[in-house]
């Protein structure tokens, strides 16, 4: 056998060391994907959900940030499969509908059970409540997070701390399609007070509009996390000083975009002169979705001299999804540059952490398209945007899942699904949203020993 010179076996311990994220020189990826699978339990959970995060929408930031042979933090993961995302009927629960909303694809993520669009983990046809992972980990005694740029009470944040017939419920004066889940009906009230009141240990987001709403009681829902022990911060530069049980609310509805530009329109305006996205938009007073992974975590995490279950965390980038409503190519960029540089902060923290579980997926897929070059005889009926790549290539995206002016729908691709860390070995394949539920059940069913341990 031809002796490996030193250099060589240096690159191979620091591979190691940077928890197998390189690909062999020679392109062989075998040790390294065999090193990467790790079973047994998980004392750190992190769960990034971007929204609308289809393979096309990555592709799209890729190409224009980073060029089509770039990468991104999450495309460095080494485990990545795709998973199916459909909703099912509320009529006929056993029904699929190949098309699926936030609510409806986050109560199958959190709940493991397929609902109808528009629940909030809750079932189809039945209305039964369905026990979501974050109830899980707090029953086990991990410390729990919510992070969002969307409003808290969005239908992502909300299907891991609320209980209602429909994603509008969100303050106590939004109840008009929740009669009966009403706190002066005996229900247990909207989805920003079952977030209160589920105690989760750092919620982070936007939303403040629905916190200042009056409950059935006639205080308001900030009132109630007050009075719940909850520190409010509503500036970024409160952040660093915080402790948990910690409130954030950053903007009266979702937090402000990282970038701007022109919305795509019908051939051929805006094709002759491509643009240039406009970056750094958002205020100095919203903090950036990775300062609030960063400050999460670090809220979150327990010394490395506690035996038992650290933290579960969800971190979603909310608005790739509503600016794809709005097909504005620019700003549903800047949103997945904005959750890849949060996704960075996780596996940093995942490389340093030992038995991390991260993974990083989407909900749904969503409308824009790559789309070539469109001509006079040969263009998209739909909308279109052309984009000057920083690589400087022209990159051509189309939107056409609505009409002109209209929002721009979901679509029902299956969409990928990464990961690292114990269990992350179950992403691989096709699987279905379903799966994600059972993979984080599992990665936090620690041994009895180790989770008594952790009692507070
Ligand atoms: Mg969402
Ligand atoms: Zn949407």
């Amino acid at each position: 056998m031809r002796q490996l010179p030193a250099w060589s076996l240096l690159v191979l311990a620091c591979s190691v060391a940077f928890n197998l994220l390189l690909v062999s020189e020679n392109g062989d990826r075998t040790s390294d994907i065999r090193r990467a699978l790790e079973d047994g339990p998980a004392r750190n959970v992190l769960l990034f959900i971007g929204d609308g995060l289809g393979d096309s929408e990555i592709t799209i930031a890729r190409n224009y940030e980073l060029g089509a042979a770039g990468r991104l933090a999450m495309d460095g993961l080494p485990l990545t499969g795709e998973y199916t995302t459909y909703a099912v009927s509320e009529d006929v629960p056993d029904r699929p509908v190949y098309v699926t909303d936030s609510a409806a694809s986050g109560t199958a993520w959190a709940t493991g059970i397929k609902t109808s669009n528009g629940r909030i983990s809750t079932a189809a046809s039945t209305d039964r409540d369905l026990k979501t992972i974050l109830e899980i980990a707090q029953e086990r005694q991990y410390r729990t997070g919510n992070v969002t740029t969307s409003e808290l009470t969005d239908a992502t944040p909300a299907v891991l701390g609320a209980h209602v017939r429909d994603r509008s419920c969100q303050g106590p004066e939004d109840m008009a399609r929740c009669e009966h889940d009403r706190r002066s009906a005996g229900g247990p009230g909207s989805i920003a007070e079952q977030l209160i009141a589920h105690r989760i240990d750092v919620l982070l987001g936007g939303g403040a509009r629905r916190f200042a709403q009056a409950t059935d009681a006639g205080h308001t829902v900030r009132d109630l996390a007050a009075q719940n022990g909850y520190q409010v911060a509503t500036r970024a530069s409160e952040l660093d000083a915080a402790r948990t049980p910690l409130l954030g609310l950053f903007a009266p509805g979702n937090m402000d975009l990282e970038w701007s530009g022109a919305e795509a329109l019908p051939y051929p305006s805006n094709i002759a002169a491509p643009q240039a996205c406009i970056e750094g938009r958002r205020p100095q007073n919203e903090p950036s979705l990775d300062r609030m992974t960063a400050r999460a975590v670090a809220l979150l995490d327990r010394p490395s001299s506690f035996g038992g279950p650290g933290f579960f965390l969800q971190v979603e980038g909310a608005s790739i999804d509503k600016q794809s409503h709005s097909a504005n190519p620019c700003a549903q960029i800047g949103e997945t540059i904005a959750f890849d540089r949060a996704v960075k902060v996780g596996i940093d923290f995942a490389r340093t952490h030992p038995r991390t579980l991260l993974v990083v997926t989407g909900d749904h897929g969503h409308a824009g398209q790559i789309v070539g070059e469109p001509t006079d005889l040969n263009h998209p009926s739909g909308l279109i945007s052309a984009l000057k790549t920083k690589e400087g290539s022209t990159l051509y995206v189309s939107y056409g899942t609505n009409a002109f002016h209209r929002s721009q729908d979901h679509t029902g691709t299956q969409i990928r699904i990464a990961a690292m860390g114990p269990q992350a070995g179950n992403v691989l394949g096709v699987i279905n949203q379903t799966d994600l539920f059972k993979i984080l059940s599992r990665a936090m069913d620690l041994p009895s020993g180790q989770r008594s341990a952790s009692a507070r």
